[in-house]
Order: C-alpha cells, then sequence, then structure tokens
C-alpha cells in the first residue's frame, strides 16, 4: 500500500517521526519568531497572513533544532513557539537524545510506486 505522511510546514519533509499540530503552538510566538529567524518562504507568508491551519504539522525535527538553538542562543522566552510539555512515547524520546547528541538526523528517501505489469501466476 502507498502512504504519504503529510509534510512538515517548516522542512516540508514527511512527518514519519512525529509532528505537532500548529493549534499545540503558540502561534503569535511562532510568527515572532519567524519573522526573525526564517528567511522568506511560503510558510513565513501564510503565517504573517494567517493562512496556517490548525491541523498543519510541524515536525519534531524542526522543533528539537529549534529547541536546540534557542538553548545554544539563550533565546528569549518570548519566542519559545513549540509546546514545552511535549510527552513524547519512548521511541521519540530516544530519537530527541540521539538528534541532540548529533548521532542522528532527519533523514527520508522517496521512493516510487510501482504498478505490477501482470499478476503473478497461481501456483497450481
Ligand atoms: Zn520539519
Amino acid at each position: 500500500m502507498f502512504r504519504v505522511k503529510p509534510l512538515c510546514r517548516l522542512c516540508e519533509c514527511p512527518t514519519a517521526d512525529g509532528a505537532v499540530r500548529i493549534v499545540q503552538v503558540d502561534r503569535e510566538k511562532l510568527r515572532t519568531w519567524a519573522d526573525n529567524f526564517l528567511r522568506s518562504n511560503a510558510f513565513k507568508t501564510e503565517l504573517m497572513e494567517k493562512q496556517v491551519e490548525d491541523d498543519d504539522l510541524i515536525c519534531y525535527f524542526c522543533i528539537w533544532q529549534t529547541e536546540f538553538l534557542a538553548q545554544v542562543n539563550n533565546l528569549d522566552e518570548s519566542l519559545t513557539w513549540w509546546p514545552q510539555n511535549l510527552e513524547l512515547d519512548r521511541v521519540s524520546e530516544e530519537l530527541r537524545k540521539h538528534f541532540l547528541e548529533g548521532n542522528a538526523d532527519q533523514c527520508w528517501v522517496p521512493l516510487e510506486k510501482i504498478q505490477p505489469l501482470h499478476a503473478f501466476p497461481t501456483e497450481q
């Protein structure tokens, strides 16, 4: 079966390793943060124009990356837009730990959907 995970609004990668819905983040802070730190892109424009939907997703990797950069740069609390009490399952918690230690990175490979040329002959 061919399945496609919805794309993260920030990095536009599939949200296969988990994501939060826009409704879970502080939109005002996200807008201010985007204005300060994002280069011009469609997401930033849509945020500014309030065209982002509650169900749009931001992947864990973008959140962890931002969280990390915020710590390193002593980012003002008024810009910490991601959920502060995010409850991760064991696998995501492990992934976060490895990501922050630099042992894991976001990675995905697009696979081509193939059509079978003909059905396999059934055994007799
Ligand atoms: Zn992302």
